[in-house]
């Protein structure tokens, strides 16, 4: 079975295009008391972008923290909040900032119009009724949040995202002056999480031509960004992020995305960090995509966290190597159907105690 693969509809991209916000939204202020939610990422509290915001009179703003990457618990509070804000439903939902701020305004655009708790539709297709318009502006480049069909979510008993059809944005915007000034690790990071999101793809048993196009040029984009030196890399950079995530979208990623995950769901290690971690673990399964990482990371004089698991206990280990061993479809993706034979839970443990 092919799967009919739901795009973002709606996309801008330039410099400056952040200006032509507003306009974009007009359309959707039907009636005098239709109103917008503009969710952004705390970090621009006191900069410029903050007053940049096409708000109009009855439009709220909600500044969110994504210290920790975000919970279903989260959602369910912001969500009340714009309840108790007016009884009325917004029309629209505005992420901006990074793949977590962007998840962030996927899932409260969901969670207006499903009843219950975010934490019922972690999984695939569990969402009933479509979401509230929801729009994305990011102000980090790596993730694919903006076109990916998931809202990962930390909820009380998993990490897993809300897949659906309905939590691809309607709207997105990339404007590359908006990345301009991320601190250099963060932005190498999140960086990484495309290019690692391209060598998966391109490495998996599920590739295919689709899938290979985008993560071709992805990779090309990000060898320009990483490895030369290029005025315009945070243009790049965006098209890097957007075309990655399109390549994973029709195949999958694979080990360095598994295991990080175990490594999120016990110490609660970022995505982009974690994914950094684990891959320069993996030279034995990607090993020219190891290596060029590793001259990209000496190029921008990134050293990585050492010693991460030095002193978790036995049952953590454990915790860590189940949470990575149950991502299935991504080792298979990784090393075919009999991927059990190749990858087993001693195997994990040891190259997490290597971490
Ligand atoms: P992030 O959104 O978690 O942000 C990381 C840090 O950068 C935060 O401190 C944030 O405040 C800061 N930041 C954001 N924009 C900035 C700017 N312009 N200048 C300075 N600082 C800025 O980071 P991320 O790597 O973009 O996203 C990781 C999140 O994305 C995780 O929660 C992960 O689960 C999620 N993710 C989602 C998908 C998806 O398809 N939905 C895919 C991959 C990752
Ligand atoms: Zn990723």
């Amino acid at each position: 079975m092919y799967r009919n693969f739901k795009i973002v509809p709606n996309i801008i991209f330039g410099r400056g295009s952040f200006n032509q916000l507003g306009d974009i939204l007009a359309p959707k202020r039907v009636t005098p008391d239709s109103y917008i939610v503009f969710v952004l990422d705390d970090i621009f509290k006191e900069r410029p972008l903050k007053n940049r915001i096409p708000m109009e009179k009855g439009d709220l703003l909600i500044l969110v923290n994504v210290d920790n990457e975000p919970t279903t618990k989260y959602i369910d509070q912001l969500v009340a909040q714009i309840q108790a804000y007016n009884p009325n439903k917004p029309v629209g939902i505005i992420g901006i900032g990074g793949g977590s701020t962007m998840d962030i305004a996927k899932a409260i655009s969901l969670m207006l119009n499903n009843p219950g708790s975010a934490a019922d539709y972690q999984g695939w297709d569990l969402i009933k009724n479509p979401a509230v318009y929801h729009a994305a502006v990011p102000t980090l480049a790596g993730t694919g949040a903006e076109v990916s069909r998931t809202t990962v979510l930390t909820g009380p008993v998993k990490k897993l995202g809300i897949n659906s059809d309905f939590t691809v944005y309607d709207q997105i915007m990339l404007d590359p002056e908006l990345i301009d000034g991320v601190p250099k690790d963060q932005w190498f990071y999140t960086g990484m999480d495309c290019y690692i999101h391209d060598i998966e793809s391109l490495h998996g048993t599920y590739i295919n031509e689709f899938s290979r196009a985008y993560a071709e040029k992805s990779v090309a984009l990000c060898r320009q960004v990483f490895l030369d030196d290029h005025p315009d890399k945070d243009d790049k950079l965006m098209m890097a992020s957007y075309f990655g995530g399109m390549s994973i979208a029709y195949s999958q990623v694979g080990a360095c995305h598994a295991l990080s995950y175990g490594l999120a769901f016990v110490l609660g290690t970022h995505h982009g960090i974690g994914c950094c971690i684990t891959f320069d673990h993996l030279e034995e399964v990607y090993p020219e995509g190891v290596r060029e990482f590793r001259r990209m990371m000496e190029k921008h004089d990134i050293h990585l966290p050492r010693n991460l698991t030095k002193d978790l206990d036995e049952q953590s280990l454990q915790t860590m190597a189940e949470v990575a061993i149950g991502l299935t479809p991504l080792w298979e993706n990784c090393f075919g159907k009999d991927w059990q034979q190749i990858i087993t839970k001693e195997r994990l443990l040891d190259m997490y105690r290597k971490m």
